[in-house]
């Protein structure tokens, strides 16, 4: 083996760790604010503690994981202000990104958002109801591609670095939405119209519509926070009355 190779190798398990821990947030595996041990991620990913620690540390600067001194590492967990502040950032990035998108290539644009919508379309056509798809959150998938689009078609990499500052914290909140959450079949709904307003021209109004769109969901975003904080006290609770260890109480 090389020394190259040997050098190569801690990297790779720092990255596929933080790929496995922020997967885990994002889906809400790991409630918010729940408190995240070092040895039972090790022990999980089968790998030693540096890993493990190297992925928190570039968690907590990429804001999914709070590190407090004395206390420990826990999942980040936005407030009530933050997720305004998440949403309304969002709104000015996202609408930029359309604007900078059609003046790009109007037609690549609408190609590309007229496929996420016929994913859509076939999550529907395999059968089950809004709030079946919800739990498995296919429809969450497909509107983080709908949007996603929007930055790529930008061609912008400002406005694209600009959106992965939140756009883990997006997906997270959005995996979090309630599963009865009847809105999924309007995001669907809203999602054609900016469609068809694009490829009609009226970018001005699309963009109108992208900005309701988004403001339309931040109430949901802090509801389903505000639920995922509760659900993480009451889980802190129960294990600090069962007399639980530093480590037990992690997820
Ligand atoms: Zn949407």
């Amino acid at each position: 083996m090389s020394t190259e190779t040997k050098l190569e190798r801690p990297q790779s398990l720092t990255t596929t760790a933080k790929t496995h821990i922020r997967e885990a947030i994002v889906a809400g595996e790991f409630s918010f604010g729940s408190q995240l041990s070092e040895s039972v991620l090790a022990n999980r990913l089968g790998v030693s503690k540096t890993p493990v620690r190297e992925a928190l540390l570039q968690l907590k600067h990429e804001g999914l994981v709070d590190v407090q001194p004395q206390s420990g590492t826990f999942v980040f967990q936005p407030t009530d202000d933050q997720v305004r502040e998440i949403c309304r950032f969002r709104e000015v990035i996202e609408t930029a990104a359309l604007r900078f998108a059609v003046l790009r290539d109007s037609a690549a644009l609408v190609r590309r958002l007229e496929e996420t919508l016929t994913a859509d379309d076939e999550v529907g056509a395999a059968g089950g109801s809004a709030a079946e798809n919800a739990a498995t959150h296919p429809q969450n998938h497909h509107d983080a591609a709908f949007h996603g689009a929007i930055l790529d078609c930008s061609g912008n990499p400002y406005l694209q670095a600009s959106y992965r500052l939140i756009s883990d914290k997006i997906n997270a909140l959005r995996s979090r939405l309630d599963k009865d959450d009847t809105k999924t079949d309007l995001c669907h709904q809203t999602h054609s119209t900016i469609v068809a307003l694009i490829r009609g021209g009226d970018i001005a109004e699309a963009s109108k519509e992208l900005s309701i769109h988004i403001r339309s969901t931040e109430e949901s975003y802090i509801r389903a926070s505000q639920c995922a904080r509760g659900d993480a006290a009451s889980h802190i609770v129960r294990q600090r009355r069962a007399g639980a260890s530093t480590d037990r109480r992690a997820p």
